[in-house]
């Protein structure tokens, strides 16, 4: 099966706004994928139907070969989500965010343990266990986002903008820790409005332009032709 499997997939919000418009679009087990468009394409919204936050109007979403519909339970549990906004408990020691979070997926306390240092010594956030979400910087709580979506070992890594807003030297490590990720075997799929972000990590990109996919491509091939 496909990492991840959409088929006519649309969505048209309680007001009447369409943001997708029967999209189609697969992407392979190891895969780096980008899905590049300008603020409001329909990108949070695709993800946001992928991780089960969002409802969707009609379409099939596959997962790892787990249908969205009939077993959810399964397709959620081959996801990490890292959402654009922080949205936390920021009075909840950064420790304690990933036990609850690994808890939240059935992991044990003691093997959630073992995950969380792991996690958070290679995100270099172990110095910071003991300390609230709220005293971190916005690059750190970035990356407690990224073990948040880690501990209970997703196949698949979804990430809205995930470094908007974050300074290059702070960018430049998390492009490196996700590049190890893939390097691991872990697909990786980013939004974002930032082609150089896209370039220097991803193998295979879609374009998506007001709810439809303009574009769907090798990385290569696509510099090729700019
Ligand atoms: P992107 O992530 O590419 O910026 P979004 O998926 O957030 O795009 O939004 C796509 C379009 O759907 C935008 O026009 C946005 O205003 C609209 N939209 C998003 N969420 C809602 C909502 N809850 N209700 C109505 N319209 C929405
Ligand atoms: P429920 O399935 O009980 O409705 P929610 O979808 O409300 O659960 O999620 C509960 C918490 O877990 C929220 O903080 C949400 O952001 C987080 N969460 C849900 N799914 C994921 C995921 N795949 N990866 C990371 N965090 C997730």
């Amino acid at each position: 099966s496909k990492a991840l499997q959409i088929t006519n997939l649309s969505k048209t919000y309680g007001n009447g706004f369409t943001a997708l418009k029967g999209v189609s679009l697969s992407v392979e087990k190891g895969d780096f994928f980008a899905l590049l468009g300008a603020n409001g394409a329909g990108k949070s919204t695709m993800i946001g139907i992928i991780s089960s936050l969002v409802n969707k109007t009609s379409g099939e979403v596959n997962i790892h070969g787990f249908d969205l519909d009939t077993q959810r339970s399964e397709a959620k549990a081959m996801i990490g989500l890292v959402p654009q906004e922080f949205n936390f408990n920021v009075f909840e020691p950064v420790e304690e965010i990933l036990l609850n979070q690994a808890g939240y997926y059935g992991v044990g306390r003691s093997e959630a343990k073992v995950r969380a240092k792991q996690l958070l010594e290679q995100l270099e956030l172990w110095d910071k266990r003991k300390n609230m979400a709220s005293e971190l910087s916005g690059g750190m709580k970035r990356r407690l986002m990224i073990a948040r979506a880690l501990i209970h070992r997703p196949q698949l890594l979804i990430l809205d903008e995930p470094t908007a807003g974050v300074d290059i030297e702070i960018r430049r490590s998390m492009w490196d820790f996700l590049k190890k990720l893939n390097e691991a075997g872990i697909t990786i799929i980013l939004t974002t409005h930032y082609l150089e972000e896209a370039e220097n990590l991803c193998r295979n990109i879609a374009i998506i332009n007001k709810g439809d996919i303009v574009e769907n491509t090798s990385m290569k091939a696509l510099l090729s032709h700019l």
